[in-house]
């Protein structure tokens, strides 16, 4: 038996409970994965409330990011004790994922937890982390140098927020940080930001085009604050946009793109090849100081997976969340 969070739909809604199962209920794959952390992600948050609907299947395990040890293992890639991770790829939504204490899962989706890493600091960093590297890579691709300007990163105090700032200021970029609680000042300039940004100012819709302010931006949360980031950012300059939290809506015009050469980067962590994947965890093990990530991390147990999905839809959670599932 092991213990999971557990999401059924009924005519009333998701309704999410914290149960024992037997492990012949775990679903297909050819590695069992003896699971010591997940994580609470905005999607989790989305999946476990079913305020969107994110999960394909039910009942469902959900957990986007697992990380733990291999139990027993039918691939050649994998043996007993690896210390592996998984982000995304479906777990969580369609296939049962990491807030439980076994996983059974695809080889094909597994990585290796870089040496430099604890199973704890891979899920601190997690699917956030994960997201946060691969929007800077897109930057970096596109040329984006510290000497251009500054970059924006909106949804600061979130996960991916929060991580993309750590990396850019060791990468030596100046970074920005809009957010809606300025009270997170002192959070934010730790990690690295050396300008914070009244998120208000970029919420509602602003001129098609305005003064060019930013040589690069990383955007959390789409809708108003994306057209408005679009607008303000330097001739030739990129933006990458992994999210939702304002709204999946995008209210802008074509002139950022026509008249400013700007670029826009839409990032998919979910799906993202494997090599890109591989090149992302090891840009993360050079470029992170995961002691600052762990620093604005809190470890919880399972029990509290489910009022902290609410919490982080609500905006109430800074920084990261890592669940211990054997707490
Ligand atoms: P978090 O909840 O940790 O961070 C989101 C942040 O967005 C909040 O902390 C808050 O920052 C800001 N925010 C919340 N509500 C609003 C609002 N109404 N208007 C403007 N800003 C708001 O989530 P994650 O970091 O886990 O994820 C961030 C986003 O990225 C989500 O939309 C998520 O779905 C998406 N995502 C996408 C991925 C992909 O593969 N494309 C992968 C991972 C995440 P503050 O308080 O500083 O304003």
């Amino acid at each position: 038996m092991f213990r999971a969070v557990y999401l059924q739909k009924t005519d009333a809604g998701t309704i999410a409970d914290v149960r024992s199962l037997d492990e012949s209920a775990l679903p297909e794959g050819d590695v069992l994965v003896s699971v010591e952390y997940s994580t609470i992600n905005y999607k989790d948050g989305l999946a476990i409330t079913g305020r969107f609907p994110v999960v394909r299947t039910f009942p469902m395990v959900p957990g986007i990011d697992v990380a733990g040890t291999v139990e027993s293992s039918a691939s050649p890639r994998f043996k007993p004790g690896d210390k592996v991770l998984i982000n995304g790829y479906g777990v969580g939504d369609f296939h049962w994922g990491g807030l439980a204490q076994k996983a059974r899962v695809k080889s094909d989706w597994l990585i290796p937890v870089p040496k430099t890493f604890s199973t704890q600091n891979a899920m601190a960093i997690g699917t956030a982390g994960y997201t946060a590297m691969l929007c800077v890579l897109a930057l970096e691709k596109h040329g984006v140098r510290p000497e251009q300007g500054s970059v924006l990163v909106t949804g600061a105090a979130g996960g991916v927020g929060s991580i993309s700032i750590a990396l850019l200021a060791k990468l030596g970029y100046t970074v920005a940080a809009s957010t809606g609680r300025i009270e997170e000042t002192g959070f934010l300039k730790n990690l690295g930001a050396t300008q914070i940004i009244d998120r208000a100012t970029l919420a509602t819709p602003g001129e098609m085009v305005g003064e060019e302010k930013w040589a690069g931006a990383i955007d959390t949360v789409g809708s108003a604050t994306l057209a408005n980031v679009c607008a303000t950012t330097k001739y030739r300059g990129a933006v990458a946009a992994c999210g939702l939290a304002q709204g999946l809506d995008f209210p802008t015009s074509v002139l950022p793109f026509i008249l400013r050469n700007v670029t826009l980067y839409g990032i998919d962590s979910v799906m993202a090849p494997y090599a890109v994947r591989s090149e992302a965890w090891e840009r993360l093990a050079r470029d992170l100081e995961v002691d600052k990530i762990e620093a604005v991390t809190q470890v919880l147990g399972l029990d509290q997976a489910i009022p902290t999905a609410h919490d982080i839809l609500a905006g109430k959670v800074r920084g990261r969340v890592v669940i211990d599932v054997n707490r």
